[in-house]
């Protein structure tokens, strides 16, 4: 799974942290947004639950990256 956030958009409310403590954490202070953008799949549900309490919508998740692989016709 990706994760990504809008740096530009974060406000720093936490509320990522709350939903999603294994993904998220504030650090320093000012306190600035530091997350792991390619989390366990296992986590999925904390993620979307990340995402959805984000007050300015600065969280993506997508499916893991991988390599892309040519379909070929047969
Ligand atoms: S909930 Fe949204 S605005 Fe708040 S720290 Fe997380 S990403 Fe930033």
């Amino acid at each position: 799974m990706q994760v990504s956030v809008d740096l530009a958009r974060c406000q720093s409310y936490g509320q990522c942290v709350f939903a999603a403590p294994e993904i998220f954490e504030l650090v320093g202070g000012p306190e600035i947004l530091e997350y792991d953008s390619a989390p366990q799949e296992r986590l999925r549900l904390h993620a979307e639950r990340a995402r959805a309490a984000c007050p300015v919508q600065a969280i993506t998740i997508g499916p893991a990256a991988g390599p892309q692989r040519d379909r070929q016709p047969k």
